[in-house]
């Protein structure tokens, strides 16, 4: 058996009895000859591994360079050096795999910028900042599994090849098999789908919420999370081509309900990386405190990392109306002296500008806002008594801007059947949904949660790019 190990986050708590223990790993560095700084990924702190003069030949010595691979077995004792309570004292060293120094690309003199770690992004999860974001995300997946787990919701695989082309939540990727030269042709000169692979025309999902909602008309609460795909060309620090979304929805909650439900999920979410991912999230406070040097002062962040976390856990979030955020961002000092790009008027879709102005400016806090103008939004949506606002609600965060989207759906077959022909939405090929407002509906909403916004949320990664291991945005698919 080779992997007889333990793992470094295990060795640096125990105490230094001088038991043999083996390590395996990469090195970090080594210093003097003496000191190796090896790393296994299961924590950012480096074990330091000591060579006795005389144990290794300068062959071997030579070899040992950041990036090499190791097997060293050795004594667990006292460390004399600052920084680690405990060190290895090797007996024995075996170099696994080499790493030429003047090739590897993380052997740098200066530290590597975070973009030229995304043109590496495949060595990228060995330095200290990429470690840290990628065990945080793991922990924040499993936190949202048990989160559900533990409420009794039932977790749904929708398809991620879809044929309905209602949803309407962006831009779609085509799904084909169809060759481009010879593209089989209708008379009237479009293209015969029903020579392609599934008979008909199909895309990438752009959300699982349809299907999600027939598993809510016969579990009660379900929840996704599951890649989605959208052929956005906006080129943001917070939009990818493809991202993760989980998407929870509930039979019986209106959208008081629903909202109740996101702010705790969010708080959960975050409670759960400040108790298991301490040590990361504090590499990563200090982090985001050297990128914000270069900013003016005015431009950085108020609070820090870990304090901005804990200040969202002990808040609630605020909750207004669109036509109460409407009038707050014409009020506004920002609105009179013409620092909005885009018009404020009731009717627009919020932009960015004014999200992020009502969350970081106005509110200082997360924000949700309801009730938004029915014609900017989905078809789904719940119609108010107005007529003319929807049960939306959107949850914007500090820094991100939107991160969860969701609503009260419209059970109400003739009312969807109305918005439905208002909005275009072929009808025809829906019965499949409309059968849930046939057959015992009921009242139910649920919520999109866009997971590397929350990542970067909770890591304080500016860029999206750098919160999910292999970015796809508009032409760039590397890797
Ligand atoms: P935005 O206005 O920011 O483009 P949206 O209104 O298109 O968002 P929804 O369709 O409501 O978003 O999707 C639900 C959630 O999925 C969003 O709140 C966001 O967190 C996330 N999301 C949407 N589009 C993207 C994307 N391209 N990349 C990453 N996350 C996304
Ligand atoms: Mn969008």
């Amino acid at each position: 058996m080779f992997n007889k190990r333990t793992k470094i986050k295990e060795l640096l708590s125990i105490e230094p009895d001088g038991r043999e223990v083996t390590v395996m790993g990469w090195v970090r560095s080594f210093r003097n000859n003496q000191f190796i700084a090896v790393n296994d990924g299961s924590t950012h702190q480096n074990l330091q591994v000591v060579v006795s003069l005389g144990l290794l030949n300068d062959e071997t010595l030579k070899r040992i360079t950041a990036g090499a691979s190791l097997k060293v077995t050795g004594e667990m004792v006292a460390s004399l050096g600052k920084g680690q309570k405990v060190e290895l004292k090797a007996n024995t060293v075996e170099i696994l795999g080499d790493c030429d120094p003047e090739k590897y690309p993380l052997q740098l003199k200066n530290r590597p910028t975070l973009e030229y770690l995304r043109e590496n992004a495949h060595l990228r999860f060995r330095t200290n900042t990429f470690g840290a974001v990628f065990r945080v995300r793991h922990s924040i997946a499993y936190a949202i599994h048990k989160f559900f787990n533990d409420k009794g919701f039932v977790y749904i695989h929708t398809p991620i090849i879809s044929a309905s082309d209602a949803e309407g939540a962006g831009e779609m990727f085509r799904v084909t098999t169809l060759p481009f030269d010879k593209t089989p042709r209708n008379d009237d000169g479009s293209v015969n789908f029903k020579e392609d692979f599934f008979g008909k025309s199909t895309n990438l999902t752009v959300s699982g919420q349809l299907e999600a909602e027939l598993g809510a008309t016969a579990f009660s609460d379900v929840y996704t999370f599951g890649p989605t795909f959208r052929a956005e060309n906006s080129n943001t620090t917070r939009h990818l081509a493809e991202f993760w979304m989980i998407e929870p929805e509930m039979a019986f909650y209106d959208i008081e309900d629903n909202m109740d439900l996101a702010e705790e999920f969010i708080k959960y979410i975050i409670q759960y990386a400040i108790d298991h991912n301490r040590e990361d999230l504090e590499l990563l406070a200090q982090r985001l405190i050297e990128e914000e040097k270069q900013l003016p002062q005015d431009k950085r962040s108020e609070l820090g990392l870990i304090e901005k976390l804990e200040f969202v856990l002990n808040n609630s979030f605020e909750r207004i109306t669109y036509t109460e955020a409407i009038d707050i961002l014409l009020n506004s000092n920002h609105y009179k002296k013409k620092k909005f790009q885009y018009e404020v008027k009731w009717g627009i879709d919020l932009q960015s500008e004014h999200e992020r102005y009502l969350v970081e400016k106005h509110f200082k806090k997360p924000v949700i806002v309801t009730g938004y103008p029915a014609a900017i939004k989905a078809f789904y949506m719940r119609m108010n008594e107005d007529g003319k606002t929807v049960a939306a609600m959107d949850i914007l965060a500090p820094g991100i801007g939107e991160i969860v989207g969701g609503s009260q759906r419209e059970e109400r077959y003739n009312k969807l059947i109305e918005r439905m022909a208002a909005m275009h939405v072929p009808v025809e090929e829906m019965q499949w949904y409309l059968d849930i407002r046939r057959f015992g509906s009921v009242p139910h909403s649920g919520f999109g949660l866009g997971f590397e916004r929350m990542v970067q949320f909770v890591t304080g990664m500016t860029n999206i790019r750098d919160v999910i291991p292999f970015a796809r945005t508009p032409k760039n698919c590397e890797f």
